[in-house]
């Protein structure tokens, strides 16, 4: 079983607290989905004939792609075997054309970049929406009969408070979706909001703010009814995102587009280069090897699986560093912070928001 990922560079402009590789050029679609479709055709044989199992496309925003340009680019990745096909969209975006494009191709599911159903705090971080697309977006979407529905939101945004933050977690939990991700905003080197920030004009929420949001957020879609089934993620029951979920027990995945990462059926981790221009020149033939030693690959388990609900299987640990891992370990178990079953050591929920530390005084050095 494997995934593809697809990162579609473009927006329309940018956000004020985003670093993700993207750029505002979607006037370069067309010869992009060239070079795609020659990165695919060499690097296809990375997945050892796996059957593809998911397939995402993420950005940027995808949504940005015309309908055609879309289509041209499903065609060549989807096969009869993919049975959950995700596509990241921004609300402006959502029009009849563009859903008949991915119902034709067969999206079973859209992930909408909400981020807050506030006015005022989607403005201060210049996202092109109002809450109001936002929640026509997703009724439109529900109306076509695409009813996995993901919502993006961020907590900590300039201007927010504890009741804005409560209004917009119930607000989209009611909305109709089927899964929230939520991320405590973080203030990126070379940003826009970054340059706020130092100079004055906004106040970054104080860790204590952050704990309460944080736990608004788990109490209230607790209430709904959601399992929050990763440190960031929540979703209705069943309807967990296939594609992450694969991507966090190392499923091999093949990245294509510039600034993708790919881990192939062979276990090497490769990525292609954040740099439109280079990607586009080369046909997308920029892939570049990220080899791991064996403690980087042990390190990323410890982070990736401690993220999630089920945690990490003892048993994937070699036993040479299990004596080190279970000192670092027994910290935390005797705090309540780091639990075990007879299988797994996991984080409880109460302890998510300091897995950073937990996490880093696990790994092997
Ligand atoms: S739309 Fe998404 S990827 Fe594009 S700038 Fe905004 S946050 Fe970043």
């Amino acid at each position: 079983m494997a995934g593809i990922y697809l990162h579609v560079p473009f927006c329309h402009a940018k956000c004020a607290y985003c670093d993700f590789y993207s750029v505002a050029r979607p006037d370069y679609a067309e010869i992009y989905a060239s070079a795609v479709e020659r990165e695919f055709a060499l690097r296809n044989i990375e997945l050892d004939g796996q059957p593809v199992r998911t397939l995402y496309f993420g950005g940027g925003t995808p949504s940005i792609l015309p309908a055609h340009i879309f289509t041209r680019l499903a065609r060549m990745l989807r096969t009869e075997e993919v049975d959950e096909f995700t596509v990241e969209a921004n609300p402006e975006d959502i029009d009849d054309d563009r859903i008949a494009a991915w119902l034709n191709e067969g999206v079973n599911r859209v992930s909408i970049g909400v981020q807050s159903l506030d006015n005022a705090e989607l403005k201060a971080i210049n996202r092109r929406h109002s809450a109001g697309d936002a929640l026509r977006a997703i009724a439109r979407l529900q109306k076509a009969c695409i009813s996995n529905i993901s919502g993006d939101l961020i907590y900590g945004l300039p201007g927010q408070t504890s009741e804005s933050w409560r209004a917009s977690v119930r607000g989209l939990a009611v909305s109709g979706v089927t899964h929230i991700s939520a991320y405590c905003l973080s203030y990126e080197e070379g940003t826009l909001l970054t340059r706020k920030r130092d100079r004055g004009d906004i106040t970054e929420a104080s860790d204590e703010q952050i704990e309460e949001y944080y736990s608004i957020l788990c109490d209230e879609l607790r209430r709904s009814g959601f399992e929050h089934y990763e440190i960031s993620n929540f979703a209705l029951p069943g309807k967990r995102s296939r594609h992450n979920s694969a991507y966090w027990r190392s499923t091999p995945y093949l990245g294509l587009g510039p600034g993708a990462h790919s881990l192939t059926a062979s276990g090497l981790r490769r990525f292609n280069p954040s740099d439109l221009r280079g990607y586009i020149k080369s046909e997308g033939n920029i892939v570049t090897d990220d080899p791991e030693t064996e403690t980087d690959r042990i390190n990323d388990l410890i982070m990736i699986r401690l993220r999630t609900a089920e945690g990490i299987e003892k048993a994937c640990l070699p036993e040479r560093y299990m004596d080190e891992i279970t000192d670092s370990a027994a910290r935390w178990l005797k705090r309540g912070q780091l639990a075990e079953n007879g299988t797994h050591l996991y984080i409880p929920e109460k302890s998510w928001l300091m897995s950073d530390a937990i996490i880093r005084d696990l790994m092997i050095y």
